[in-house]
This record gives C-alpha cells, sequence and structure tokens, in this order.
C-alpha cells in the first residue's frame, strides 16, 4: 500500500464550532451525510462491526449504479452511529485526533463503496484520500548538494491549475523556481472563461489538489467564480504570487546545448522583450486555453458587438437585445439557458447537438449542513473525496470500449447503448416537439465526444422550447453588417454574437515555437501526425521540458490529477539530475514510439475512434492526440517513477 504520512495533514487541533454545538445541530448534519461516507468513515475511526455487516442493495443515481444501504433501518444505524461519534467527540473537547490504524483504510474505502477494491487500483484511491495531503509531493531520496541545487533553475510557463501546482512542488522541493503567466492572475481557465452559466462538469471535490481536500465545496459543481477563488487561496496560502511574472507571454524557447539550459524568449506588459534561461521547464499553458475562431466569410463586416466565450468583456449586457450564439458544445449549451431569460430573442446556430447527461442537483448548492459535516466530522471532506474519485470504480475508462461483437446502428456496446437510452429518455421527457427530439439526438456514439452534465431542472432544452429562441441547425452561409445569414438563406439580424466556438484544443503548445537539441522545431515534429509524447509529458530531442496536460492526457485521471501525478514525474527526473550531477534528460526516440503504439493501439478500440464523431478527440491524421485509453491506475502506475532505461541522461 501506498506510504501515506499522516502526521504532516493539517488537522485543526480545535474545532470550535463543534464544541458549541447543540445536538440538533449534529444531528441535522447528520441527516444530510452519505451514508456509505459515514459508514467507512466512522468504520476507520472506530472499528465498530456492526458498520461492516451492514445490508446493501444496488440502485441507479442519476445515470451511475450505486451500492447503498439496504433500507431505512440500516441507513438509520449509520446515522446514529455518527451522531455518538460526534456528540462524544464534542463532549471530550474535540481536539486533534488520530485517522485509525492505517491498515484499516483499504476496508474502510471498501465499506464506502460497497465493493472491494482491486489491488492494483488501491494506491491510487488511498492516495485519493489525501490523507497525506503531499503525497504527490517529490521526498528527496538523499539530501541534494546545496550548491547544485541552487544552480538548478525551473521556469514554469502558466499559473492555471497545473502551472500553481507544479511551481508550490518545486517550492516544497527547495528547487529554485519562477512562473510566467500571459494573464494578469492566476487560475488559467477560470480566470478566462467568465461567461454566464461557466462552471465545472467534474465534481468540485476531485477538481482540487490533495492539499486542497478541505477548500470549501459551496457547489457540488464549481461555478467560475468558485473555482477562481481556490486558485487564488492556492496562491496566496502558499506564497506563490512573489515568484509569478505576470502580463508576460512566453513566446520561444530555445534549447542550448552547450550550456545544457533553455534561453526562453517573453514579452512583458510594454512589449518589452525579455530573456530568461532555466535548466528547465515545466509547460503549463493548458490544453483549452487559445480560443478557437470559426473562419465565416463576413465575420468583420457586422457592425454589432461580438466575443468568443473566452473573453466576455466585463460591461456585456445581454438584457433586451438580439443575441446570436454560435457553436454548442458545452460551453454554449451552459451558456445559452442563461441569458434567454434577459436577452429579447436568442438565435442559436447548432451544428451538432451534444448528448445530454442530466445531474440532479447539478445547479444547486451544497447543503449547509454537508458544509458543517466537512468542517466539523474529522476527515469527512477526505472520505467524501475518495468517493467522488471512485465514481463508477476504477476501470471506469473501459466503459468506453469499443464491443466487436456488439452489433447496432448507434452503439459501440451494451453499456454505449444503454448510455444512448437514457440520454434519449431525457430528451423525451424535456422536449414536447417529437421533431426537436429528433434534431437534438446526436448522430455520433455517446462518449465519442464530451457530453454535457445538466441540470434537468433547468437546462438547454428548457431554453430551446422558450419563445424568444430560434434553433438553426442549417449551418451558416456568411455574416454580415446587419446579423447572420443561415445557409439556407434566412437572414438572422442580431445586435450581438457570440462564439461558443471551443479552443484549438489539438495544437499542443500553440503559439509558441520551440527549437530543440539539434535546431529542430516541435512543430516540425508533429508536422506530419499532430502532437505526441511520451508518457504525455516529454518529447525526443527536447531535453529538460515536461508538458502538463500534454498531448494524450484527457481522461484516465481527473486534470488536477493529472497534474499532480505528472509534475511528481517531472520533478523525479530532476532529482536524478541534481543528485548525480547530470545535465539533462530527455526521452528516448524508440521509447516515444512504442509507448505511442500503445497508446494509439488503445484508442483504436474506444469509442472516440468512431467515424462519426468530429470533435477535439480525434484529429485529421486519424488518431487521437488528446484522449488516453489507460485506468487512472495504469497512467499512475506508468508516471511513479522515471523509467530510466526509456530515457537518455547526460
Ligand atoms: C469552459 C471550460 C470548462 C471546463 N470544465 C472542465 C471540467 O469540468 N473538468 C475538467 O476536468 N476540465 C475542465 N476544463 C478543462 C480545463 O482547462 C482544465 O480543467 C484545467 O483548467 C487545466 O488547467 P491548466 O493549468 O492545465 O491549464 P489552464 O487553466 O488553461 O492554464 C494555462 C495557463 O497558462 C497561461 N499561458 C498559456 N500560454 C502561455 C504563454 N505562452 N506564456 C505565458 N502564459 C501562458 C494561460 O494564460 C493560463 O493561465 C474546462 C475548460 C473550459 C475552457
Amino acid at each position: 500500500m501506498a506510504t501515506i504520512q499522516v502526521s504532516e495533514r493539517a488537522d485543526p487541533s480545535e474545532r470550535p464550532e463543534l464544541l458549541t454545538a447543540s445536538d440538533a445541530t449534529i444531528e441535522d448534519a447528520v441527516e444530510h451525510g452519505d451514508p456509505m461516507v459515514l459508514r467507512g468513515l466512522l468504520y476507520q475511526l472506530t472499528g465498530d462491526p456492526e458498520l461492516k455487516d451492514m445490508a446493501l442493495k444496488t440502485a441507479r443515481v442519476g445515470r451511475a449504479e450505486s451500492v447503498m444501504p439496504a433500507g431505512d433501518a440500516e441507513v438509520a444505524m449509520v446515522r446514529r452511529k455518527a451522531v455518538e461519534f460526534l456528540k462524544r467527540y464534542r463532549d471530550s473537547g474535540a481536539g486533534p485526533i488520530d485517522p485509525g490504524p492505517l491498515e484499516r483504510l483499504p476496508e474502510s474505502l471498501a465499506l464506502i463503496v460497497g465493493e472491494t477494491i482491486k489491488s492494483e487500483a488501491l494506491d491510487l484511491m488511498v492516495e485519493e484520500t489525501a490523507l497525506d495531503p503531499w503525497a504527490r509531493s517529490l521526498r528527496w531520496s538523499r539530501k541534494p548538494d546545496p550548491e547544485r541545487l541552487e544552480n538548478f533553475k525551473v521556469t514554469v510557463i502558466g499559473a492555471g491549475m497545473g502551472g500553481l501546482n507544479a511551481a508550490l512542488q518545486l517550492k516544497r522541493a527547495g528547487i529554485p523556481y519562477q512562473v510566467i503567466e500571459k494573464n494578469a492572475g492566476v487560475g488559467g481557465t477560470w480566470y478566462e472563461n467568465r461567461y454566464p452559466g461557466a462552471r465545472v462538469d467534474t465534481p468540485s471535490r476531485s477538481y482540487t489538489n490533495l492539499f486542497g481536500v478541505d477548500f470549501p465545496c459551496p457547489y457540488p459543481y464549481g461555478t467560475y467564480a468558485e473555482n477562481q477563488k481556490y486558485y487564488d487561496w492556492v496562491a496566496d496560502e502558499f506564497d506563490l504570487r512573489k515568484d509569478i511574472t505576470f502580463n508576460t507571454e512566453v513566446h520561444s524557447l530555445r534549447w542550448d546545448e552547450a550550456s545544457a539550459q533553455w534561453e526562453i524568449q517573453a514579452s512583458g506588459p510594454d512589449g518589452k522583450q525579455q530573456t530568461v534561461r532555466s535548466n528547465a521547464v515545466i509547460s503549463a499553458v493548458g490544453f483549452l486555453n487559445r480560443p478557437n475562431m470559426p473562419d465565416i466569410e463576413g465575420m468583420d463586416a457586422f457592425e454589432g458587438r461580438s466575443w468568443h466565450t473566452a473573453r466576455w468583456p466585463d460591461d456585456a449586457d445581454l438584457r433586451g437585445k438580439r443575441v446570436a450564439v454560435i457553436g454548442t458544445g458545452c460551453t454554449g449549451y451552459q451558456l445559452i439557458p442563461e441569458i434567454v431569460p434577459d436577452a429579447a430573442h436568442v438565435t442559436v446556430f447548432q451544428r451538432t447537438p451534444q448528448w445530454l447527461f442530466p445531474v440532479p442537483g447539478y445547479l444547486s448548492p451544497t447543503p449547509p449542513q454537508l458544509l458543517w459535516l466537512d468542517r466539523n466530522l474529522p476527515f469527512h471532506t477526505n472520505f467524501m473525496r475518495f468517493r467522488t474519485f471512485y465514481g463508477a470504480g476504477p476501470d471506469f475508462v473501459r466503459m468506453f470500449d469499443i464491443d466487436p461483437n456488439f452489433k447496432d446502428p448507434h452503439s459501440v456496446s451494451e453499456v454505449n447503448k444503454a448510455a444512448r437510452e437514457r440520454s434519449i429518455e431525457f430528451l423525451r421527457s424535456k422536449l414536447d416537439d417529437p421533431k426537436l427530439v429528433e434534431i437534438m439526438t446526436p448522430n455520433h456514439p455517446v462518449w465519442s465526444a464530451r457530453p454535457v452534465v445538466v441540470d434537468p431542472e433547468y437546462c438547454i432544452l428548457d431554453a430551446l422550447q422558450a419563445d424568444n429562441v430560434t434553433l438553426v441547425t442549417g449551418g451558416i452561409r456568411r455574416i454580415n453588417r446587419t446579423g447572420i445569414e443561415a445557409a439556407d438563406g434566412s437572414q438572422h439580424d442580431v445586435d450581438v454574437i457570440v462564439y461558443a466556438t471551443g479552443f484549438r484544443a489539438n495544437d499542443f503548445l500553440y503559439p509558441m515555437s520551440i527549437a530543440g537539441r539539434d535546431g529542430t522545431t516541435i512543430a516540425d515534429l508533429w508536422a506530419e501526425e499532430g502532437a505526441r509524447a511520451y508518457l504525455g509529458c516529454m518529447i525526443p530531442g527536447f531535453p529538460n521540458l515536461w508538458t502538463l496536460y500534454g498531448p494524450n492526457t484527457n481522461g484516465g485521471l481527473p486534470v488536477a490529477q493529472f497534474h499532480e501525478v505528472t509534475t511528481l514525474y517531472a520533478l523525479k527526473c530532476m532529482e536524478h539530475l541534481i543528485l548525480e550531477g547530470k545535465a539533462a534528460v530527455e526521452a528516448r526516440e524508440d521509447a516515444y514510439w512504442r509507448y505511442n503504439r500503445i497508446v494509439d493501439e488503445g484508442n483504436s478500440r474506444k469509442v472516440w475512434a468512431d467515424p462519426r464523431a468530429h470533435n477535439y478527440w480525434w484529429t485529421k491524421y486519424g488518431r487521437s492526440a488528446s484522449q488516453i485509453p489507460f485506468t487512472g491506475y495504469e497512467v499512475r502506475e506508468f508516471l511513479q517513477r522515471p523509467d530510466f532505461a526509456d530515457l537518455e541522461v547526460r
């Protein structure tokens, strides 16, 4: 099992709020707790055997099958025990508390999810409890020479979720670093995407770092503002801002073999060019960071205002306006229901409908009682985090497999078909007009493009049925002075055009120019087949460069976790250089191709290889540069320690 150093966890020495809590407050809070989480947590803390023997049942909650207590009596038993525990803990002073024997953890976690956790996945799952919030930090295998350490300088490009974690981990490891960020603040995606309705579709408890496990989640799915709060907290709590050069964009990197350093060219707020030299670079420039503007005839002729959703103007006021929204991916479907109530008219230009996954309570806040448990029931945040992460199980990615023996015109497997049927059932439940059901039913199989999570109470389907909405599906011919001419010749005059047209997802590292060891650029290397990397983070010929959210790192693990394991991998490579007095490390070309063949082979058996899917999960080169076909525990295993047989160190 993973080594966890729980002693490093910042368990509050006192819980003053609990000390003064009434019995009624405790009972009310526990009533809102997840009984399975309470069961595993209490078992971990007390070892009470009655919790282990509880009868269970499997039932569907939203879209997922979930194991839960068999009946009311079992739920009542767990809640009673939780109330008793909290009262006892309160009455004994609510001081620091031990998380119970670590050997018990596998069993306690299994009690939460109602199944034994397979041994291959256990280390990842234990890590995800964040009982050790620094489990994905570098622990030096021996003390580095201070001079060598001081002379090894790292530049991190970008201060979004990935760059902030990299900065913090470098700081903890004592490796000198600086961050260069083109924006005026931290947060990346959530600093830039402030359109109405912008929020995560990954549960917020899984969308933070291990060290952020106790950060409050007032929404189960955080809005952009809540996400931004988290990044500001990371930057302030760990005093990272002073190491970030804001308003400065990196344009080029050139590897200088003689000095074994990267020469980095950047431009600051006044346009002044700066040159920075560093031994290593971590690129954390994001995957969905550069807006993708369509190329439509006449775009410049439009006399109203227009903008991309990632550039939402602070003074945008759509009240009483006629608005066109071009694009209906996740962003369009999040935005449209928010603007319809106030706009005079909204014209939606939809090329491809998306599969909708209704999640009850998607837009609702977290009940205050649950937040109370987060603050007052020791380790509640940890076990809730684990429960959320475990989701549909450790082999979640296998749900995307194409079953070669499954014959169906629309679906690729039994589970894929069931998901499709549930989504169509949802469309039918929301839409009165069968014609609209047909229009909103995607042609591509479920999961061959990113499905859109929606709140069944109010979502895009409600918006499309409003009197002030027109849905145009036949395409756009041109944009003109007053609005948009559709392919069928109809003219749609508008005051504002919003481009919800996504990002240049497959243009990894764009628009930076990166020249490697022999002067070849990454653009040259990728010219014929698009972006690839070894383990998603290293490229042969480009020493001491690691990419976060690089090629084929979408999926497998949620983004925060993927950033963490990749960053730890990069730091372990740097540790090797520093301890061994070496200058450079890069992926060997044979290892790069071997890894990519496994990735391509795996992806060819996933639903996103379906020819009906046209989206950024599949490239024009006939492969996916974004998706990873591995489970989370396989990803962790690949990145757990550098395999120096695959790397060239000099
Ligand atoms: C609207 C939207 C919703 C999303 N929802 C989810 C979700 O629910 N779940 C999920 O897992 N993912 C989601 N994503 C993906 C999201 O991008 C990642 O979750 C995460 O934010 C990536 O973090 P990052 O640090 O890798 O990149 P980013 O957050 O994109 O940060 C990159 C940073 O690098 C900076 N930068 C870029 N180029 C340069 C340069 N040349 N010089 C200097 N600085 C530079 C940028 O300014 C930015 O600050 C969403 C994306 C969008 C756009």
